[in-house]
């Protein structure tokens, strides 16, 4: 993926495009695949960098949800399940089996959990990850060993999946550029254009590193972003109801010790009638996560106290050694799009919506990470019908997501890479950039410059944000990875000192947000 080149195909494109989806997330992205994949001519425009929204900010989970059992909504639960199956038949490099232990501190837990978790194990079918089962006290210790002892009865183990969400954005950018997407990050939809009738028949884009405006027209528009969602309804209707509300769901980041052995915790009960999750992620402890009903969306939301006062007080109830704010290597947050309706945020619907305005725009929002291909597949169905598109079979169910490889696990750091690994490896050769940059996170200056040649990374930020995931695992040591990263970029870029100097200036400032003082 080079961003010239995708600006020139974009430029250059006389006839209109069949899809132009805006929001660059899991959602938009989904889209892209599907319909790329399907044949269509498809552009997709992100505001920001890939991901830069909720989707590289999740609790990386690939999962039917449990707490959706509880709220009775098996029809989520079963498609979530069987999405989560074919999520890692499409990319196991990313997607892993991981055990969850729920603990049992109460004579009823046990059959309770156990009793719900076989429900969960019997919808996923043929998508199973594993059998859930009942624990002794002793063996829910053997599997998890920081976790506290007192009280403790015995637990229930479960399977679900786990992955790297940015990184899975960017694999999914990479499918749908290999099936001749044109995908644009920095390039924000400023208006929609309109036909005679006032259908929408186009977007107007600025290329925010040139200032270019661009018009692009197209069969259809699909709205995709997420919280913003109801922004860009507007540009077709001042008017428009809201669609969505949002909620704010925040994460902790602790160094690995706190959580010993390979297994989650799941704590199904939080004092606020929430789920917790403990889970092992990137060699490091993830604690998450809050739901925090907020009035508006913004690109960088920042963590409440009281959010963070939460989890470090839920966290120390069940394990050995209590986390602190000095613990916390980095807390990062993200914005639930919730399909409005009444009741707490913890109770809206997790099911996706597509709506489609009086002008022809076409929203899809909702849902979550797992579900969305699903999501795009039902999207694009629509896309089909509304824009009168030739009627093209989705074949996402058993498309390989770029990178796609089975055993990965021995290229040991370089495993999210996939087949990539490869090429990075080989850059790697060189001793300069076989280096590491930081001696507390595992990343070399050769993933720096892949990114930067073949990833669309335009910034210190996308690099360390979502390239790698430094800044989500700990911001101070990404704050002081800035400075290399920088200088590698500009190499690649055809950057000055004054950009490198602005880039860590910037880069810097985001880091501290990431910080809990
Ligand atoms: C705290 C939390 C934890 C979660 N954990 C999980 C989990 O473990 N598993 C799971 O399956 N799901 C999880 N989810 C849900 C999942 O992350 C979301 O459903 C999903 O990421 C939403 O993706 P999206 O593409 O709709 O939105 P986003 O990722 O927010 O993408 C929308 C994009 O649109 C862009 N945009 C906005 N306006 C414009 C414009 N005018 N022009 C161009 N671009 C624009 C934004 O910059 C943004 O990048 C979690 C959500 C939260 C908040």
């Amino acid at each position: 993926m080079r961003r010239e080149e995708m600006l020139r195909r974009v430029r250059e494109r006389q006839r209109p495009w069949d899809i132009a989806v805006i929001g660059g997330g899991a959602t938009g992205m989904g889209v892209a695949v599907d319909a790329a994949a399907r044949g269509f001519d498809v552009v997709l425009v992100e505001a920001h960098d890939f991901g830069k929204g909720t989707s590289s900010r999740s609790t990386k989970l690939v999962h039917g949800g449990v707490r959706y059992l509880e709220q009775g909504n098996i029809p989520l639960v079963m498609s979530a399940l069987k999405e989560r199956g074919l999520l890692r038949q499409n990319a196991p490099h990313l997607v892993h089996d991981l055990a969850f232990v729920v603990p049992n501190y109460s004579w009823w837990e046990a059959p309770f959990y156990g009793i719900g978790l076989k429900l969960y194990d019997m919808l996923a079918g043929k998508y199973g990850f594993g059998a859930s089962k009942l624990l002794s006290k002793e063996e829910t210790l053997e599997r998890l060993p920081s976790l506290e002892p007192e009280g403790l009865v015995g637990g229930v183990v479960y399977y679900d999946g786990q992955f790297d969400d940015a990184r899975l954005l960017i694999h999914l950018a990479m499918t749908a550029a290999d099936h001749g997407a044109a995908l644009l990050n920095y390039c924000p939809a400023t208006a929609l254009l309109r036909d005679a009738d006032g259908y929408v028949n186009g977007i107007h884009v600025r290329d925010e590193e040139s200032g270019e405006e661009l018009d692009l027209s197209t069969r259809i528009v699909v709205n995709a972003t997420g919280v913003f969602t109801d922004s860009v309804r507007r540009m077709a209707d001042p008017a428009a109801d809201p669609l969505v509300v949002t909620s704010q769901g925040i994460h902790l980041v602790f160094d690995r010790s706190f959580l010993k052995g390979d297994t989650a915790l799941m704590v199904p009960r939080t004092s606020d009638g929430r789920v917790l999750f403990v889970i092992p992620w990137h060699d490091h402890a993830v604690a998450g996560t809050t739901d925090t009903p907020l009035d508006a969306p913004s690109l960088e939301p920042k963590p409440l106290d009281e959010e963070i006062e939460f989890i470090l007080e839920t966290a120390s109830r069940y394990l050995t050694r209590p986390p602190t704010r000095a613990d916390v290597l980095a807390v990062y947050v993200g914005l639930r799009p919730l399909v409005k309706g009444e009741g707490k945020t913890s109770t809206l619907s997790r099911d996706h919506v597509i709506h489609v305005d009086d002008s022809g725009l076409l929203t899809i929002t909702g849902g979550k990470w797992t579900t969305y291909r699903h999501m795009a597949e039902d999207c694009v169905d629509h896309a089909i019908v509304l824009g009168k598109l030739r009627d093209e079979p989705c074949p996402t169910r058993n498309l390989k997501i770029h990178g796609h490889l089975k055993k990965s696990t021995q290229l040991g750091n370089l495993e999210v890479y996939g087949s990539d690994a490869e090429a990075i490896r080989a850059l790697a050769k060189d001793q300069l950039l076989a280096a590491p940059l930081h001696e507390d996170l595992p990343y070399i200056a050769a993933e720096v410059v892949w990114a930067a040649r073949n990833e669309m990374a335009r910034t210190v930020e996308d690099v360390l944000a979502r390239r790698t995931r430094a800044l989500f695992l700990n911001a101070g040591a990404a704050s002081e990875m800035a400075e290399p990263v920088a200088s590698l970029m500009a190499v690649e870029l055809g950057r000055d000192e004054a950009w490198i100097e602005k880039q860590v200036q910037v880069f810097r400032a985001l880091a501290e947000q990431y910080q809990v003082v």
